[in-house]
């Protein structure tokens, strides 16, 4: 669709299976004349509607992402509705509103066609289920701009806080902490009505409580990594440096001592107390091969192509030059104090400490 890949989530066949039957059994129940078989025309071409409705609220959202530059991964269409993969907050928070706010838009513009299509049409099952789709479309646009992550008017609020304080974080963990004053009353108000009427959507609403309940609290902690990774220095996440080998041992001593059975990684190597490169296997069989008894200065791996980080360097851009899988030695004034991986930002990030 235009390049932006759409999902299309499992569950949201049997969610149309669902949609189609409760649908049919009120057209019945509502219009007793009509036959079961228009009955299921009027309730698939209802379901459609319905679902269309889902689809162009999460495409409004893609498109208004395009418009500012801003790539679109895909759209998925899950059980409660959609979502639309952007980083919608890449252009400031002016763009991140608007993008935010063409969904719920859509929805009510839907929600006003579709009313206004009823009313055109003579009273009777189409009527009907333009009506239904209006209505829906109508409950989506309300629904969706309660203001708290992770719907649409949480990153209206976010975006507002943001523009207003000029500070996105403080934007985020708002709108995260009312995403989850959000999902809460729908999980507490969802299940004391459902106690009572039993009736399934109020079940629902409080499912889909749980769902904003999970992702506001998701964002938040995510807000909270992110501040601990900027106030934090590399030292704070590093592990203990790893063997170093002295620099005037022989190439053959340290290919016994340290290299073998660790063929795949690399040693740094000290002198004078400071790190002047690092001694892998191969650097060191490459020299040793000729002459074992070379010292290992001879087959160094300069500093100058190993990763390194300061010790006191702040740790986020570090952390993002690392990824996942890389490590670098941790110096302070030339002196070995650590090493750092991704890996181990992660350990320490999830550690609290
Ligand atoms: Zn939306």
């Amino acid at each position: 669709m235009g390049g932006i890949p759409v999902n299309v989530d499992s569950s949201w066949l049997w969610i149309a299976v669902l949609v189609t039957y409760s649908l049919w059994a009120q057209i019945h129940l509502r219009y007793p004349s009509v036959s079961s078989g228009s009955a299921v025309a009027y309730a698939l071409l209802a379901a459609v509607l319905f679902f269309g409705s889902v689809f162009l609220h999460e495409l409004a959202h893609a498109v208004a992402a395009r418009v500012n530059g801003i790539p679109v991964l895909g759209i998925t269409l899950v059980v409660f509705g959609g979502y639309t993969s952007a980083r919608s907050d890449e252009k400031g928070p002016g763009p991140a509103f608007v993008i935010s706010a063409v969904g719920p838009a859509t929805s009510l513009l839907l929600g006003a066609l579709f009313w206004a299509l009823s009313r055109a049409t003579a009273p009777g099952p189409l009527s009907g289920a333009f009506g239904y789709v209006g209505w829906v479309n109508l409950f989506m646009a309300g629904f969706n701009v309660a203001p708290g992550l992770p719907l649409d008017g949480g990153r209206m609020l976010e975006a507002v806080v943001w523009r207003l304080c000029g500070n996105h974080r403080r934007g985020t963990r708002i709108a995260a902490w009312a995403g989850m004053v959000v999902g809460g009353l729908l999980v507490a108000g969802g299940f004391v009505q459902f106690t009572r009427q039993s009736d399934f959507l109020w079940l629902w609403l409080a499912i889909v409580g749980i769902f904003i309940f999970q992702g506001a609290r998701g964002s938040e902690r995510q807000i909270d990594l992110r501040e601990r990774l900027a106030h934090a220095r590399v030292a704070d996440a590093m592990d203990p440096p790893p063997p170093a080998i002295p620099s005037t041992m022989t190439l053959s001593e340290a290919l016994d001592r340290y290299l073998r059975g660790h063929e795949s990684e690399a040693f740094p190597v000290v002198e004078d107390g400071k790190v002047i490169g690092m001694l892998s296997f191969s650097s060191a069989r490459e020299v040793g091969m000729h002459d074992p008894l070379r010292p290992v200065r001879d087959a160094l791996i300069p500093l100058s192509e190993v990763l390194t980080a300061e010790a006191e360097e702040p740790l986020e851009p570090v952390a993002s030059r690392l990824g996942s899988g890389r490590a670098a030695l941790v110096l302070r004034d030339g002196e070995l104090v650590g090493a750092i991986t991704g890996g181990g930002v992660l350990r320490w990030a999830s550690s609290g400490r």
